[in-house]
């Protein structure tokens, strides 16, 4: 698996303690960092595609991959998929206990289910029993939706939605210790958010399973991304949650570079540059908005490949430097020209026009002297000439 420069940072957030459960190469639980899902939205049936988008999530972080699983065609693809891929696969099953089997018999790295949709108690068992030969863990995963269709109403306030999930997820959780099977992770997943938070929250002090965080059906861009960012936001920074998915009306790559945008912002993981840019007002000499954009698209190509970096973009050079300290490097607009600057000094005046390409420079040698493997900094090389070509705005 190719290796994405991180940083698990030290951080006041102390991370409720929960037990490590192994998926395929990565660990959800105990120490290890907090891990960025994302699922598949092609038909899992067509394998070449699946693939790619699997192999194109990886490159930009993605972490563990699941994938819907609706048919017998479909599971019979898992393995051809998983030989062709480096990331843990989950199997997405429904209803279908064979399916499940089958999933486990291709070799998955774990199952999700919703044990509510499975009938029958021994199919259950089946599938459990089947899950311990070959070691994978299962996620409990209890929906808002499955849980109000159970219950007598199905509008039920945001608190007893919470109840119920938590409930049937502790229902569902006895069966299986039942069976002397602990290899779970659970999640409480609802599209309002205060039930989701609420749910997480009574959980946590009742098991030491770990937990997959997500607001399901949580919509578009932005709108998507603003409920998980709250949801998951008040979940994280009180120590709730090992792995997450942003679910999104979006490609997937939205949703793998939003899990760790959030991971990012509460410095629970630090991942490639982050860019600080002002919002502009009446004092701003440059095209913030227009810098930013470009710089993000030049960024976008090499950015899993870059260790951890702030970089600024501010308006005016009076207050930019000054307002954007912690950056490690940034540029502050001028009358004619601007500055270049590195922790909160002027490394040096540039002219206006040529202020991305010497940032950008400047990204790349600062950082990529971290980058010790020579063979790696030899496969960046266009992507990198390509990043300095860049003709400022
Ligand atoms: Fe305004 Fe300058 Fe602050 Fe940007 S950095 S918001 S232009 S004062």
């Amino acid at each position: 698996m190719e290796k994405i420069p991180h940083k698990v940072t030290k951080h006041p957030i102390k991370r409720r303690s929960a037990r490590p459960i192994k998926v395929g190469n990565i660990i959800i639980g105990g120490d290890a960092p907090i891990s960025v899902q994302s699922m598949t939205k092609t038909d899992t049936r067509a394998i070449d595609a699946t693939v790619r988008q699997i192999n194109s999530l990886e490159k930009i972080g993605c972490e563990i991959i699941r994938v819907a699983v609706p048919d017998i065609k479909a599971v019979k693809c898992l393995g051809e998929i998983k030989k062709q891929i480096n990331i843990p696969v989950v199997a997405d099953i429904h209803f279908s206990y064979k399916l499940a089997l089958e999933a486990i018999k291709q070799g998955v790295d774990k199952l999700r289910l919703n044990p509510g949709n499975i009938s029958s108690q021994k199919h259950l068992s089946m599938i459990i029993s089947a899950a311990e030969e070959k070691d994978i863990a299962i996620r409990i995963g209890i929906n808002a939706g499955s849980v109000k269709k159970n219950s007598k109403s199905s509008r039920k306030p945001s608190g007893q939605n919470s109840k119920l999930m938590v409930e049937e997820c502790l229902k569902y959780l006895r069966i299986f210790e039942k069976h002397k099977f602990y290899n779970i992770i659970i999640s409480l997943k609802s599209s309002d958010v205060l039930s989701t938070v609420e749910a997480y929250r009574q959980m946590a002090g009742k098991c030491d399973y770990p937990f997959h965080l997500g607001i399901t059906e949580a919509g578009p861009l932005p709108e998507g991304l603003i409920k998980s960012s709250v949801g998951l936001g008040i979940l994280l920074s009180e120590g709730i949650g090992d792995t997450l998915r942003v679910s999104l009306t979006a490609p997937p790559e939205e949703e793998v570079k939003a899990g760790f945008q959030i991971l990012q912002s509460i410095k629970l993981r630090e991942y490639g540059p982050e860019i600080i840019s002002c919002p502009t007002c009446g004092r701003c000499k440059i095209d913030v908005i227009k810098i930013v954009t470009k710089l993000k698209k030049q960024l976008s190509s090499i950015s899993s490949t870059l260790p951890p970096i702030k970089i600024a973009v501010m308006g005016c050079e009076v207050n930019g430097p000054g307002e954007a300290k912690e950056a490690d490097i940034g540029i502050a607009g001028g009358k004619t020209s601007g500055i270049l600057f590195c922790n909160g000094k002027i490394v040096k005046r540039v002219k206006k026009e040529k202020l991305v390409e010497e940032l950008i420079s400047k990204i790349l040698e600062e950082r990529l002297h971290d980058i010790s493997d020579i063979k790696e900094f030899k496969r960046l090389q266009p992507e990198i000439k390509e990043a300095v070509d860049l003709k400022s705005p």
